[in-house]
């Protein structure tokens, strides 16, 4: 036998023995998903005023979980005059010590329910559990420990000027981090003073709807968090209400461009984290299995439903036929199927529509000339999944490489020197994340610099911390959200 059909064989034993592990699903049983919900306004949970409700399924079965409230125009108005109420009255009155202590609990009760939180996250969204158990939750709770700390520090965190909350915060989130969007955006609120009307994904309701239920229970004063369901036009009638002062969005880069033409010349303070088509550099004195790692991590667990997601692979030249190498061999031992399972790394398809999305951008790779190389492991039958895919031989302009996807599809391109690289990664009109791996320091200096990205991470890739902002450049958005900066958008500061 030749030397490379034995070392072909081993890894095959290698790849057949990692999808043969025994099934380890978590129980379902910890979920209690009711089979109806409806809109939580003013402290409790109320119809709608259409009496219309619409179906969630779960993406990897395609079996309907539960129906929720779609929200019209009216009852948004009601949940924005509750909101305004409340801020009146109650919040913006309150000192900060008293408001954390609420923001507190909130986080420590998160932490109580966090299995059942992972389990409806994974139910709800196709994100494997290991990724909600280990990342969704927690940073959800850490994120409302950490702006606790704030709430009675604001004027220490801006020593030379008097912060103001806004009012009332219309807040509007997507699919891919159901939960923790929705920390990220109402714990800055709450510790500034602010109040909230928080609308979830239309894909994904059901943890922020356990969210809502876990608010009430910690006795938040009625009105201070309002969580509303709906698709696009309950979100546009948030974002006009005259009573909105501050509109905090995470979404589509076209909906963002919409939402800034509608707040054009109006009082509200605006916050958009947008798409992304990320660059992740290997240059050749990089570690290149943890860069190999690295890479894999950044674009193919969680399904690459991520805006930061590594989506552009830069190699230099004279690493490119090892890493390319390296990255099919690791396609090879992952397993995609039950995102319930703690062995899967890459779970379901947020939907139908996205997975159409997905399957479109893959004809469009092959058309535009690009070779593509999918992962052999099969999928389950029924539900979206999708194979993690690279595409190798793309161009600087093909469409793979300059769209966002949203799905576990690479683009590998090459180049030969940092001055070509950073002029490469930046030639995306989004500008939210990248990635660098190199083993100097001068480089990693050199590069963050230079490359037109919100967060660059050096020899790491997806790490979040709530100290950390995050956000964009160009068609990326603006504002940031986390650590300090991340109170700015919740405050006038004259
Ligand atoms: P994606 O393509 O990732 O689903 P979208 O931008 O369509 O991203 O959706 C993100 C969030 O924006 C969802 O909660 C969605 O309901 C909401 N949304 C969609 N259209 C509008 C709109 N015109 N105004 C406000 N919110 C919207």
């Amino acid at each position: 036998m030749a030397k490379d059909d034995k070392k072909d064989n081993t890894l095959k034993l290698k790849f057949d023995s990692a999808r043969n592990l025994a099934p380890a699903p978590e129980s379902k049983s910890i979920a209690k998903i009711k089979p109806q919900y409806e809109l939580f306004i003013n402290g409790s949970f109320v119809k709608p005023e259409s009496g219309k409700y619409f179906d969630t399924i779960n993406p990897a079965t395609e079996e309907k979980l539960s129906q929720v409230a779609e929200a019209s125009p009216a009852d948004v108005d009601k949940a924005i005059k509750s909101a305004k109420s409340a801020y009146q009255k109650v919040w913006s009155k309150m000192p900060g010590k008293e408001r954390a202590k609420y923001i507190f609990r909130i986080s420590r009760m998160i932490q109580e329910k966090a299995r059942e939180f992972a389990v409806v996250e994974s139910l709800d969204g196709g994100k494997p559990i290991r990724e909600s158990r280990d990342f969704d939750v927690p940073t959800a709770a850490n994120h409302f420990f950490y702006y606790a700390g704030w709430a009675d520090k604001l004027n220490y965190a801006f020593p030379t000027k008097t912060p103001r909350p806004v009012g009332v915060a219309s807040q509007i989130i997507p699919w891919n981090f159901p939960l923790l969007m929705a920390a990220w955006k109402i714990a800055p609120a709450l510790a500034t003073g602010n109040t909230v009307v928080l609308k979830s994904a239309e894909t994904t309701p059901l943890t922020a709807l356990m969210l809502a239920e876990l608010i009430q229970e910690a006795d938040l004063p009625p009105g201070v968090v309002n969580i509303i369901t709906g698709a696009g036009e309950t979100g546009a009638a948030m974002v006009s209400h005259p009573d909105t002062d501050k509109i905090a969005f995470t979404g589509s880069t076209d909906v963002g461009k919409i939402i800034q033409k509608a707040v054009a010349s109006t009082h509200k303070k605006v916050t958009l984290e947008l798409g992304g088509k990320a660059a992740n550099i290997i240059f050749d004195d990089a570690p290149l299995d943890q860069a190999v790692e690295g890479v894999i991590n950044g674009i193919f667990f969680n399904q690459g439903h991520v805006c930061c997601a590594g989506s552009r692979l830069y190699v230099q030249e004279s690493v490119y036929d090892i890493v390319l190498r390296k990255l099919k061999d690791r396609l090879e031992t992952l397993i995609v199927g039950d995102p319930l399972d703690k062995n899967t790394d890459i779970g379901a398809i947020n939907s139908r529509g996205q997975l159409e999305t997905i399957q479109k951008y893959l004809k469009i790779g092959v058309q535009e000339g690009g070779e593509i190389y999918q992962s052999s492991c099969p999928l389950p039958k029924k539900g979206f999944f999708c194979s993690p895919t690279l595409f190798t031989n793309v161009s600087q302009s093909s469409r793979i490489a300059q769209e966002e996807i949203f799905g576990p599809v690479l683009s590998i391109l090459t180049f030969r020197t940092e001055d070509e690289v950073i002029e490469k990664a930046n030639n995306t009109p989004y500008g939210l994340s990248a990635g660098v791996w190199t083993d100097k320091g001068s480089k990693i200096f050199n590069m963050t610099t230079k490359l037109r990205a919100g967060v660059v991470w050096a020899n790491t890739f997806n790490k979040f911390d709530p100290t950390s902002p995050f956000g964009g450049f160009k068609e990326s958005g603006f504002g940031r959200e986390g650590g300090l900066h991340g109170l700015m958008p919740y405050l006038h500061l004259d």
